[in-house]
């Protein structure tokens, strides 16, 4: 099969032929129609990812066709159309038994454990557990939008930030998973507020429902500028980038007893970013994380796409072959980009 590979971290990456996957006797072979370009694969690209191995093929957004099966998996045949999280589970250690798969303690990540979905096949590990069947009136484009950045948004927002309607939401980075928070909240009813650095990214958050945008660009104190437009700050705040700085705008722009998620991962040189902790302990805020979501709360999530309550398919904004995926991948180190690049490996 064709994949994009990569030898050294931070060298670019190449389009060549290496062996098809096969499946774990608990696992399947998915031949890959779409897969999502995300932030988390140039930092794996860039060597901040401790699971990688090398030579590495990367890739974790994906949807497809079923195309081998294991010996014992039960659910799942050839031809099926599904998607999975980007988190995927073993199914058997005390947190997937709790049903909270997205910190299982044995997890496998397409991309990052092991080879991922920047090739024509992938192999994902416990189908039974993992796979999520795809509906069949939505694409496999739009599919491979959620197993990353939409499924994470939504747990940030509605199951770990239990946002409310009527609540004010700040959005801190209105990248693929950013632009997916603010649809998300305003579908459920808050206001929000969306914080980029990117005109286009603004107008896109406008578009998917943000009632009030700020420019980080022309406004140096993006907290203050959240605080005032919602009345003395915001009941929930996602920190949707990832970096010092927003996280801190995050915490700084909630009003007393609001909800700050880190949704961005935050790679250091030391491993610890700082945080505002005396706002959290005088206002007494809550700091939450999120961390994909679970193959078998995505019903709920399946049946607002169902309906049009949610667009995921409106956050693709290009589409690319396989060929053009190591450039893609380099591009995202300077222009993060607004909305979701899926590559096609067979176009
Ligand atoms: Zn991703
Ligand atoms: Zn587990």
């Amino acid at each position: 099969m064709r994949a994009v590979v990569f030898e050294r971290y931070g060298e670019p990456a190449e389009v060549r032929e290496v062996p098809d996957p096969v499946p774990a006797a608990h696992g399947v072979v998915v031949r890959v129609e779409a897969t999502g370009l995300c932030r988390s694969d140039w930092h794996g690209w860039q060597g901040h990812d401790p699971d990688i191995t090398l030579p590495h093929v990367p890739g974790h957004e994906l949807a497809g066709t079923v195309e081998a099966v294991g010996d014992t998996v039960t659910g799942w045949r050839p031809g099926d159309r599904v998607t999975v999280p980007f988190i995927c589970a073993c199914g058997s250690c005390p947190s997937c038994a709790a049903g909270d798969h997205q910190v299982c303690e044995r997890q496998t990540q397409p991309g990052f454990t092991h080879w991922g979905s920047f090739a024509q096949y992938v192999a994902l590990d416990h189908a039974d557990v993992n796979l999520v069947a795809v509906p069949e009136e939505m694409s496999c484009a739009t599919a491979a939008s959620l197993g990353c950045r939409f499924a994470t948004a939504f747990r940030a927002v509605v199951q770990q930030g239990r946002v409310a309607a009527g609540e004010w939401v700040a959005v801190h980075g209105c990248g693929g998973v950013g632009l997916s928070a603010v649809m998300i909240a305003a579908a459920a009813g808050a206001q929000v507020v969306a914080v980029d650095i990117s005109p286009r990214a603004l107008e896109l958050a406008r578009k998917f429902g943000a009632a009030e945008c700020v420019d980080g660009t022309r406004t140096p104190d993006t907290a203050a500028a959240v605080r005032e437009l919602t009345g003395g700050g915001a009941h929930l705040s996602l920190d949707a980038l990832g970096s010092p700085a927003t996280c801190a705008a995050s915490v700084n722009g909630l009003r007393r007893r609001g909800r700050h998620l880190q949704v961005g991962l935050l790679p250091s040189p030391t491993g610890t970013t700082p945080v505002p902790m005396a706002r959290a302990i005088a206002l007494e805020l809550e700091l939450l994380g999120s961390h994909g979501m679970a193959a078998h709360t995505y019903p709920p999530l399946l049946d607002l796409v169902r309906t049009g309550a949610l667009r995921p398919d409106l956050l693709v904004t290009s589409r690319i072959p396989l060929d053009a995926t190591p450039a893609a991948l380099t591009a995202l180190g300077t222009a993060p980009g607004a909305g979701v690049t899926v590559v096609e490996p067979w176009a």
